[in-house]
C-alpha cells in the first residue's frame, strides 16, 4: 500500500483515507491513482513504525519537504502525525507541512495547535467557499454548518504556533465577490489566503 508518495519535490504522507468532508471535487471520487502514485487507497491505516521505515527507501537530499496530505484528513490521526512528524524533523531537518480541512479542533475535541509548535511549518486550510451555507453544499462535513467557522477559527488557532498559515482556495469555482470575502476572513483571522489556479 502507498504510505509516502512523491508529489514535485515533496514527499507526501498518506496516513488515512478517512475524512469528516465528501466534498464534490475530492480526488478520492476520481479514480484509484493520484499524482502518479499507486492506488492511495489504504488495505489499513499505517503505523507509526511503518510511516518511518517508508522513509528509508528515499535520498532525503533530493527532496524539500514533507507533507501530511491523504486522500483523507491527517488530522483525524493527531497522534501518529504528530509522533511521525517529530522524528521526521530532527532525522530529516526538512520544513513539515500538513493539508488540512480545517477540522482538527472539532475532531479531536481540543485545541490542537499549541502541538503544532516547533514541529510544523506549514498549514494548509483548505476555505474553499466565502461562507458557510456554501461550505456545506460543496463539502458535506458531517458536522453540518458549524465546520466552516471552526475551519476559520483553526486557522486563528494556528497563527502563534505554526510559521506559515494557509487558507486555501481555488479561484475558478468563485465570483470576484467571494475571493474578496475570502480575503476579508482571512485578514481579520491573520491568515494568509492562497488563491489557487486550476490548471
Ligand atoms: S476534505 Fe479533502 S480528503 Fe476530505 S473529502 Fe474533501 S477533498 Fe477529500
Amino acid at each position: 500500500m502507498t504510505i509516502t508518495y512523491i508529489v514535485g519535490n515533496g514527499i507526501y504522507v498518506n496516513l488515512t483515507n478517512r475524512c469528516t468532508n465528501r466534498c464534490s471535487f475530492c480526488i478520492r471520487n476520481n479514480g484509484d491513482g493520484a499524482y502518479g502514485s499507486d492506488s492511495l487507497w489504504l488495505e489499513r491505516e499505517p503505523t507509526v513504525e511503518e510511516v518511518l521505515a517508508d522513509f528509508e527507501k528515499y535520498d532525503m537530499s533530493k527532496y524539500d519537504e514533507i507533507v501530511y496530505c491523504g486522500y483523507g484528513e491527517p488530522t483525524i490521526r493527531i497522534d501518529t502525525l504528530l509522533e511521525t512528524a517529530k522524528v521526521l524533523k530532527e532525522k530529516y531537518k526538512k520544513p513539515i507541512r500538513i493539508n488540512t480541512n480545517g477540522q482538527g479542533s472539532l475532531i479531536n475535541k481540543r485545541n490542537i495547535a499549541p502541538l503544532f509548535k516547533h514541529i510544523i511549518d506549514t498549514v494548509s486550510i483548505s476555505l474553499n467557499a466565502a461562507d458557510a451555507e456554501s461550505y456545506e453544499k460543496m463539502c458535506l462535513p458531517v458536522y453540518g454548518k458549524k465546520a466552516y467557522e471552526a475551519l476559520i477559527e483553526f486557522g486563528r488557532e494556528c497563527v502563534p504556533y505554526v510559521k506559515n498559515v494557509l487558507f486555501s482556495v481555488v479561484r475558478q469555482t468563485l465570483s470576484e465577490d467571494e475571493i474578496s470575502a475570502c480575503e476579508q476572513i482571512a485578514k481579520k483571522a491573520g491568515v494568509k489566503l492562497r488563491i489557487r489556479e486550476l490548471v
